[in-house]
């Protein structure tokens, strides 16, 4: 099989799975309350079943797709996750299946049954150390402690990596880069640090409220000193650095600042089932319509290479000619993370 790639040359590796648009925080930067209150989230039969993205997939994998990414909005306030976890680590040439998660909801039993149906790793969402401003930030009232034992119970289930992401926002929260740099060294769990992002229309983003992967960097330097790694894979998003004194890495993710565009291996499936191939993009690809109109998997199959080969994606790279533009972007909560 010739290898599939799109117009900038990029094979398709990952794809991120929304499993739900709804959440159980409103934080501040992705589902604001001022916008999230009122809104009228998806109805089920709305969303893709299991069974349907379980025939995406498989057909996803004949063009070279190998890892998954299970995200959301939050993953698990999808009842019976464990089910098409087990569907998909099935698929032939799937061979890693990893979630994004606030982990608030994760009890000891779910960590477990979901490592038993064949999820690999987990990415959790911790913005702050302290409740006062990590309350402020997801604004439902969870406590640190709450995500912690969320943490604790995936560490007991033995899921191959844990890595806690937490987002920077300039004026928010980059008073706890440091604590968290703390908590998580040495403890094997790889803390990454994400630059704040223009995904979606509704978080008001301006560039001054980035903090930078370079001042992230600075910061950490001045106190815990770090040196620059290798990345572990061609197409690594994360910038790695390790402490200088064996204390483990962390991860910069600078999305804003140095763009990898290049690099990017990824599609994005909606909870409806419309194929994403930008985070950033302003529109989607109907997938769900041929899905439930008894379409072969040779029309879909035709779809998803025609989609993918006219990917022209690069919105990081140029953004910077774009700021004061209106473009309309989907929410991040709605395209997953
Ligand atoms: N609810 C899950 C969670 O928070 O882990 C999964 C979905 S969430 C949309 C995925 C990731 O996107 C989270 O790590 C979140 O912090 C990040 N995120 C959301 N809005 C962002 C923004 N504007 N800039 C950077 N990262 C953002
Ligand atoms: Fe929910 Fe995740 Fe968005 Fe926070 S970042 S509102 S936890 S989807
Ligand atoms: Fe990929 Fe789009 Fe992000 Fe560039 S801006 S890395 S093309 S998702």
């Amino acid at each position: 099989m010739t290898e599939l790639l799109d117009g900038l040359g990029r094979p398709i590796h990952d794809l991120r799975i929304s499993v739900t648009d709804r959440c159980n925080f409103r934080c501040t930067y992705c589902m604001p309350r001022e916008v999230f209150d009122n809104h009228k989230f998806l109805p089920r039969k709305e969303l893709l079943s299991f069974e349907e993205i379980e025939r995406l997939v498989r057909l996803f994998a004949g063009l070279g797709v190998r890892k998954l990414r299970l995200t959301g909005g939050e993953p698990l306030v999808r009842n019976d996750l464990e089910s098409l976890i087990e569907r998909l680590a099935n698929i032939d040439g799937i061979d890693d299946i990893a979630m994004t998660s606030n982990v608030s909801l994760m009890t000891a039993a779910r960590a477990q049954s979901l490592r038993d149906a064949g999820l690999a790793r987990i990415n959790v969402s911790l913005d702050a150390m302290d409740d006062a401003t990590f309350k402020a930030i997801n604004d439902v009232d969870v406590s640190v402690q709450q995500v912690l034992d969320g943490i604790g119970h995936c560490a007991a289930a033995d899921y191959d990596e844990i890595k806690i992401n937490m987002v920077v926002k300039k004026g928010l929260n980059e008073h706890s880069i440091l604590p968290m740099a703390r908590f998580f060294k040495g403890t094997g769990q790889i803390l990454r640090f994400i630059e704040f992002m223009d995904v979606g229309n509704a978080n008001g983003w301006v560039p001054e409220e980035v903090f930078t992967a370079a001042e992230i960097v600075e910061m950490i330097n001045a106190e815990l000193p770090i040196e620059p790694t290798d990345a572990n894979y061609s197409g690594e998003v994360a910038k790695r650095w390790s402490y200088s004194d064996g204390g483990g890495e962390v991860g910069v993710i600078a999305s804003v600042s140095e763009p990898f565009c290049g690099g990017c291996h990824r599609a994005r499936l909606s909870a409806v089932g419309q194929l994403f191939t930008c985070l950033f993009a302003s529109f989607g690809h109907d997938l769900r319509t041929p899905l439930r109109e008894d379409t072969s998997d040779k029309e879909i199959l035709a779809r998803l290479e025609n989609i993918w080969q006219n990917r022209n994606d690069r919105y990081s790279e140029v953004r910077a000619s774009l700021v004061g533009t209106p473009i309309k972007k989907v929410e991040m909560s709605y395209i997953g993370g």
